[in-house]
């Protein structure tokens, strides 16, 4: 039972979780892995007030669906002068339609000109990631929370990662998209989410022999 449910439809996610996880000995497959062809369910309503909360719907409903073991990821980015926005709210927080592109690019640019009055040494913030391990009995067996801290920039740099990381100054000054994807892996919210949870499941080998 080294295989676990990666419950996500975000490749960048699928990559920065295996890339931590698989080295550790854990078997990561994707929800098309597991489909093999069949349509996927519906995606569960995400409609709880925090990252631990949405994880574990997540988490639930594909270990349910999958009969495997499930790993969900919540994120967002969280803004000090925003009072916490976009939060959980991070993925559609524009409201536009469409691809992941799309919708990326419009909420990158409501985050500038929502952060454009205040002076940027007042613009902290940090995307946070909580991921949720459930059984399909419903059980969870463990949520692990990652922080990345930084602050906002009103001027995209870099061409790596995804939705926010071109606006996410981090302490050396580099945005979070000019990190090569190992490096941004080794000081992520997602790799420290999905080390601190390798670290509390223990290697696979250890807790559960072949
Ligand atoms: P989720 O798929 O509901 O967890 O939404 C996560 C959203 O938070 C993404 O669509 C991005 O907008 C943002 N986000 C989460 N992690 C990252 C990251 O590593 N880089 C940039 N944006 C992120």
């Amino acid at each position: 039972m080294n295989t676990l449910l990666l419950a996500t439809s975000n490749p960048h996610k699928v990559e920065e979780v295996s890339a931590v996880l698989a080295p550790l000995g854990w078997n990561i497959c994707t929800l098309e892995d597991v489909a093999n062809g069949r349509p996927l369910p519906s995606e569960p309503v995400e409609d709880a007030p925090d990252f631990e909360g949405n994880a574990a719907i997540k988490a639930k409903a594909y270990a349910a669906w999958s009969g495997l073991p499930t790993l969900a990821d919540d994120s967002g980015l969280v803004v000090d002068v925003l009072d916490g926005a976009p939060g959980v709210h991070s993925a559609r927080w524009s409201g536009v339609e469409g691809d992941r592109a799309t919708r990326d690019a419009a909420n990158n640019q409501k985050l500038i000109q929502a952060v454009a009055p205040f002076p940027e040494s007042d613009r902290t913030a940090r995307f946070v990631c909580v991921l949720c391990l459930a059984e399909p009995d419903g059980n969870i067996r463990h949520l692990a929370r990652g922080v990345m801290e930084g602050h906002i920039t009103t001027h995209p740099r870099g061409g790596n990662g995804f939705g926010y990381d071109p606006l996410l100054v981090l302490s050396e000054g580099c945005t979070s998209a000019e990190l090569p994807a190992q490096e941004k892996n080794g000081r992520s919210h997602r790799g420290a989410a999905c080390r601190a949870l390798a670290e509390a499941l223990g290697q696979p080998q250890d807790r559960d022999p072949q």
